[in-house]
């Protein structure tokens, strides 16, 4: 076998298509723990409330490619580098000649939830428990979601519908906490809350109670909220433990050059599950940096000349059933802050500034100049503080933002 690829999530996927693309006469072979993979991760919180129609949920579809071989529910136990082979947990060896790990990441269970045995509590990340929380909640609809993190403010908003009562639970003070300022969070909240979400910020599930085998309620705060289900958001760590004895990790991380590439030059890693080192760690865990990086790693893996990845930003989109949302990146300690807000049209920008350049920032309610903003960002070129254009919602960024970078010592790339 030519090329094996640990992990059918988008990064493992798009690095199959890749290699597939850029190396047509090698083979490759994908495996994934799931039954089912090439699915947008992303929409699994419409699924579950069946919002979405099943047939949106795939963006791969078996092909007639001989050369791609993906191989469902199999678990990769080990890697055994002398002999290049991957030690799958049901005894069998697949031989490689190059490898991508693409393994993402795995739920944070807090330990009130482990110790807790029986149904109801579900962890939002994959498919095959989306698909039991479908069939779960229509008959325990009183849900609580641990975790005010982008997956549970995302299946909270989603799951805010009449047949539902929903609470959603953040031990920090304010939602998003690693993504939004304060204020910008305000307005999140706010959206929430006229859903008929009931938020509960610095508090964490303290208690479970079981019944006849069947969640009955939880405690938070010191409080008792009746529920039948509770779905665990509370964050991803990368699923690295397989390779605990592989030597690939440093310090438990399984760090990539900027070109993606291991500490072994047969192997190249993407997505949730790698930390890139350039000049820095970079942990950019987010859908469209595992679709690029995935990407890149299926161009690299063959390659003499490696392609650097060019972006290590976080920028996520998103709509929050109603509200639509770019986060460009968290705030920065000592960063000067830019904002434009409009309370009244539910609208709140801003940029985040250190030595006149962008270093994050968030746009609510309005989502105009985004990529803009982002590339100028990316492109670290310096803004003009005294811009009142700079966030002001319409094209007006986009105007300003090009015709002064369009220099051609340091021009921005629209991407
Ligand atoms: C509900 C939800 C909503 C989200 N919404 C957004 C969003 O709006 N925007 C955004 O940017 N990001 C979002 N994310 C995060 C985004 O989905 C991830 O950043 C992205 O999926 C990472 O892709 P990946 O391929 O690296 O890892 P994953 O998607 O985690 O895929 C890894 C795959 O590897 C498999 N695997 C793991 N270990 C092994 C092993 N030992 N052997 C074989 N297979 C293995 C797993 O089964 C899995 O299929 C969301 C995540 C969730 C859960």
């Amino acid at each position: 076998m030519d090329c094996v690829i640990i992990g059918g999530g988008v990064a493992g996927m798009q690095a199959a298509f890749s290699c597939r693309r850029h190396w047509p006469q090698k083979t490759v072979i994908l495996i994934d723990a799931e039954q089912e993979v090439g699915y947008f991760r992303t929409l699994l919180p419409q699924f579950m409330v069946r919002t979405l129609a099943p047939s949106k949920l795939f963006f791969w579809k078996p092909e007639d490619d001989s050369r791609l071989v993906v191989r469902p529910g199999l678990r990769a136990a080990a890697l055994d580098r002398p002999n290049q082979r991957v030690l799958l947990e049901n005894g069998e060896k697949i031989p490689y000649e190059r490898l991508i790990l693409a393994s993402g990441g795995r739920p944070v269970i807090p330990g009130t939830c482990v110790r807790s045995s029986g149904s109801g509590i579900f962890p939002i990340r994959n498919l095959t428990s989306a698909r039991m929380v479908q069939k779960w909640i229509p008959e325990h609809p009183r849900i609580v979601i641990l975790g005010g993190g982008l997956v549970g403010v995302k299946t909270a908003a989603h799951m805010a519908r009449p047949e539902f009562k929903v609470t959603l639970v953040e031990k920090e003070d304010q939602l998003l906490p690693q993504a939004l300022s304060p204020q910008a969070a305000a307005l999140v909240k706010a959206h929430l809350q006229q859903m008929n979400i009931r938020l509960i910020t610095g508090h964490s599930v303290e208690d479970i109670q079981m019944q006849a085998g069947e969640l009955r309620s939880v405690c938070v705060g010191g409080n008792g909220i009746d529920c039948g289900t509770l779905l665990v958001a509370a964050g991803s760590v990368p699923d690295v433990q397989f390779l605990q004895d592989s030597g690939l990790l440093m310090n438990g991380e399984l760090a990539v050059t900027a070109s993606l590439q291991t500490c072994d030059q047969n192997i190249f890693a993407a997505g949730d599950a790698v930390t890139v080192k350039k000049e820095g760690s970079y942990t950019p865990w987010t859908w469209p940096q595992a679709i690029t990086q995935g990407r890149l790693a299926g161009r690299n893996i063959y390659a003499r000349d490696e392609f650097p990845l060019g972006m290590l930003t976080r920028v996520n989109s998103m709509n929050l059933n109603g509200l639509s949302l770019v986060v460009l990146g968290a705030p920065v300690a000592g960063a000067e802050v830019l904002a434009y807000s409009r309370p009244q049209a539910g609208i709140y920008r801003e940029l985040f500034l250190k030595n006149g350049r962008i270093v994050g920032g968030a746009l609510i309610g309005d989502i105009s100049g985004a990529g803009v903003l982002h590339a100028a960002m990316n492109a670290e070129v310096a803004v003009d503080r005294n811009d009142e254009d700079l966030l002001k919602p319409g094209l007006r960024a986009l105007r300003q933002v090009s015709v002064r970078y369009s220099k051609p010592e340091r021009r921005v790339q629209l991407v």
